[in-house]
């Protein structure tokens, strides 16, 4: 069975669409990671959990109606952390 609300382990996109998904190296879809964060089995930009939030927070704000860029990044804190990239 297939998910359908599946996220980014690294920015917490939803992956709705199969073009949503990140590449391996050999050109298959990469489950965990979006088309933005991984591509050809790597990762398209080295930054830092706080960067991510920092970059993602506008998009979070703008696709959560009602929902400001600070509201936005104080719940990216709560479960950014429990994303796969950023667990430690
Ligand atoms: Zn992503």
């Amino acid at each position: 069975m297939e998910s359908i609300d599946k996220y980014c382990q690294s920015c917490a996109m939803p992956m709705n669409k199969p073009e949503d998904y990140g590449t391996n190296s050999d050109d298959s879809k990469n489950d965990d990671y979006c088309a933005y964060c991984y591509k050809n089995g790597e990762f398209t930009s080295e930054m830092t959990m706080e960067q991510m939030i920092e970059y993602s927070a506008p998009y979070m704000a703008e696709a959560n109606e009602g929902m400001s860029e600070e509201q936005a990044k104080e719940q990216m804190h709560k479960f950014f952390p429990e994303l796969k990239r950023w667990k430690k």
